[in-house]
């Protein structure tokens, strides 16, 4: 591998062809009709085999789906090409990676050198790499391995190489004209779908739930993605804090009074008690609660108060949450 990777598939930087070379190619180039094989078969050649092939790859994708194609320039025509239509969740990595791997195949048939251009450095540095998981780089490799002729080159896009730019349309015909490829979805493509299914799922759990509804009714699209809420926060909205009524649900008092003598739940602490009388918030009207709720959550100055609060609820909670029968409950 370590003499692959050094002699063979190192990428070069140097142009291909002079500029008065490009236009003599240019010229040529209409007298040789591209030839349009399907993605089955290796390739067509029109002429003999004596003289200096090239082969150019390229990948495209577009939101209509995705193309691989390469051709092979023999002197200054195309004369012959492949085109394969990938699925629309395939990547582009996987349609240049791909024309480089039908290139490959198509020029193990020749014995003598011959190089295959690709504009596509992040398949160049993935081929490059010896500990590479994916079938296709990893057939490359192998291929690579036993066709020492075979040469992988990187040229920049977009610059006037005739065999590139051909390449580069014939990707973007097979969009919608090549013939249909099979080929396995990417992983990262999976997992984003399986997050996506994940998601839904989520939702209409959380829609149809019966638990955390006052978060609900704040957060009502479920995210894998963080509110941006503190410790605190979330202490208020959720209930779920050393609140009396919150530790009435677990048996942890026997009752849910403040030590002031109302429900000590979260509002009571932000607007009502007499304990934290100096961070109050106006009390707010049953039907505005929500927007109440979310005023305070994107205010700074709110939320520090909220914090404030909070904090002393915690800080102070055998004060606030005194329960005269806890030695009832708990003997020890
Ligand atoms: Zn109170």
């Amino acid at each position: 591998m370590p003499e692959l990777l050094e002699q063979d598939l190192h990428p070069t930087f140097s142009p291909l062809y002079s500029a008065q070379q490009i236009t003599r190619a240019k010229a040529v180039e209409f007298i040789f009709t591209p030839q349009f094989s399907s993605p089955q078969s290796n390739f067509i050649c029109r002429k003999s085999d004596s003289g200096v092939k090239v082969i150019y790859t390229d990948g495209s994708k577009t939101d209509e789906g995705t193309g691989s194609a390469y051709c092979i320039r023999e002197n200054y025509g195309i004369i012959a090409s492949w085109q394969g239509k990938l699925d629309s969740s395939n990547s582009v990595f996987q349609a240049e990676i791909l024309a480089i791997r039908m290139a490959i195949e198509a020029a193990s048939s020749l014995h003598r050198p011959i190089k295959i251009w690709t504009d596509s450095l992040s398949s160049l540095m993935a081929i490059l790499n010896p500990k590479s998981h994916h079938s296709i780089i990893r057939e490359i490799q192998t291929l690579l391995l036993s066709h020492k002729h075979i040469h992988l080159r990187w040229l920049k896009a977009h610059v006037g190489y005739l065999g590139n730019e051909c390449a580069d349309q014939l990707a973007k015909e097979a969009i919608t004209k090549g013939d249909p490829f099979l080929l396995p979805k990417q992983l990262s493509y999976l997992k984003a779908e399986i997050m996506s299914a994940a998601l839904i799922i989520w939702q209409d759990n959380w829609y149809n739930g019966e638990t955390g509804r006052s978060t609900h009714d704040i957060m009502p699209r479920v995210s894998n993605k963080p509110v941006g809420w503190n410790r605190e926060e979330i202490m208020f909205v959720t209930g779920h804090g050393p609140f009396p009524s919150y530790l009435l649900r677990f048996n942890l008092r026997t009752h849910d009074n403040c030590l002031c003598g109302e429900k000590g739940d979260p509002i009571h602490y932000a607007t009502k008690c007499p304990f934290t009388l100096y961070w109050h918030f106006q009390t707010p009207t049953v039907s505005l609660k929500l927007q109440w709720l979310k005023n305070i959550l994107t205010n700074n100055f709110s939320i520090t108060r909220l914090r404030l609060i909070m904090r002393f609820i915690r800080d102070e909670n055998n004060l606030i949450v005194e329960d005269n029968n806890w030695a009832l409950i708990h003997p020890d």
